[in-house]
């Protein structure tokens, strides 16, 4: 069938509704854009695991600082054209204003990462019905969720996605969900919010599909230069070595750890922003290596930040 483009949440949750209505098996990919064949291994695999495929194409600005969001790269024509020859059966399309009605300005979205967090309970999903800057049934992720990697330094980026999937989720309700090990601690945090409000609906995590020289496909690195690409590359080597010392025997974290900074930082224009080594499970951070652990890096190179994880069984 060809493909459709809805911008209507009711629109498009009627025609979902009857597809499912009809016994098919609903696989959703939710997206910012920008699409890319790391998208398309998403795609290709809700492709081959259910009737109906839809995606999403949203900016979510609750996920970006405002200079991010108005720089993020993405171009609806080229993302239709990729999702048509991925077989997508429907692109849900919807505005700002279709996901978030009681928000006035766009400004108000980036306030609200100001918030102090009253609302973030230790263990549970909260949701609050609206916050002061008109964002309805805004998810706040529990804070042993957030407290570790990149949550540290923006939980809200996490409250933005889980705020974002939930909603999509009411639309859809879809079978099957697909999300990147790339963005490793979204997937760990949709996991269990879906477990929480979405029982019968399955979160599947597809491992990162990178280039031949080894980094990972994202919509960001069009924002890179050919230099600060390669020293991106560099960064990746550079946990490749540990992943060589963690196969060769090596289990002191903070070895492997010492090690991979010693080549990042003779890199220059590059800055650490955030590096460690993590349980695949829990995401907390291991002393000694045992079982499957993540190399986590988020750096800088003048000023786009990239994040970088190796996952090693
Ligand atoms: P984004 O549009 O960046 O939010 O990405 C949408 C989904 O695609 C997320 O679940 C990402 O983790 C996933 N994704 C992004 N890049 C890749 C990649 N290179 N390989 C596999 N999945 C990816």
């Amino acid at each position: 069938m060809p493909m459709k483009v809805i911008k209507s949440a009711l629109e498009t949750s009627t025609y979902v509704a009857n597809m499912r209505a009809s016994g098919q098996k609903i696989g959703f990919v939710p997206t910012l854009g920008g699409l890319h064949k790391g998208h398309q291994l998403l795609m290709q695999r809700a492709r081959e695991e259910n009737d109906v495929v839809v995606i999403s194409i949203f900016l979510n600005p609750m996920q970006f600082r405002k200079k991010q969001f108005i720089e993020y790269p993405s171009d609806f024509e080229q993302d239709k054209t990729i999702a048509r020859k991925t077989d997508v059966d429907l692109i849900f399309h919807p505005s700002i204003d279709e996901m978030f009605p009681f928000v006035k300005r766009i400004d108000d979205f980036f306030r609200f990462q100001n918030d102090e967090f009253r609302m973030r309970d230790n263990k549970r999903f909260v949701v609050e019905p609206k916050d002061k800057n008109g964002i309805d049934n805004l998810i706040r992720v529990p804070s042993t969720l957030v407290e570790q990697l990149d949550g540290k330094l923006h939980p809200w980026c996490f409250d933005g996605s889980a705020t974002i999937v939930y909603k999509l989720f009411q639309i859809l309700q879809p079978n099957r969900a697909y999300f990147g090990e790339k963005d490793i601690q979204q997937l760990a945090i949709l996991w269990k919010m879906a477990e929480t409000y979405f029982p019968s609906l399955k979160v599947v995590g597809v491992p990162a599909l990178r280039e031949a020289d080894g980094l990972a496909f994202s919509s960001r690195n069009a924002l890179l230069s050919d230099e600060q690409r390669q020293i991106a590359l560099n960064v990746h080597s550079a946990l490749r070595h540990g992943e060589r010392l963690i196969r060769r025997g090596e289990f002191e974290a903070f070895l492997v750890l010492s090690a991979i900074k010693e080549i990042i930082k003779v890199q220059s224009f590059v800055n650490i922003d955030y590096i460690d080594i993590v349980d695949k499970k829990s995401l907390k951070p291991v002393s000694q290596i045992s079982g499957g652990i993540i190399l986590y890096v988020a750096f800088f190179i003048n000023g786009i930040r990239l994040i970088d994880t190796l996952i090693v069984d």
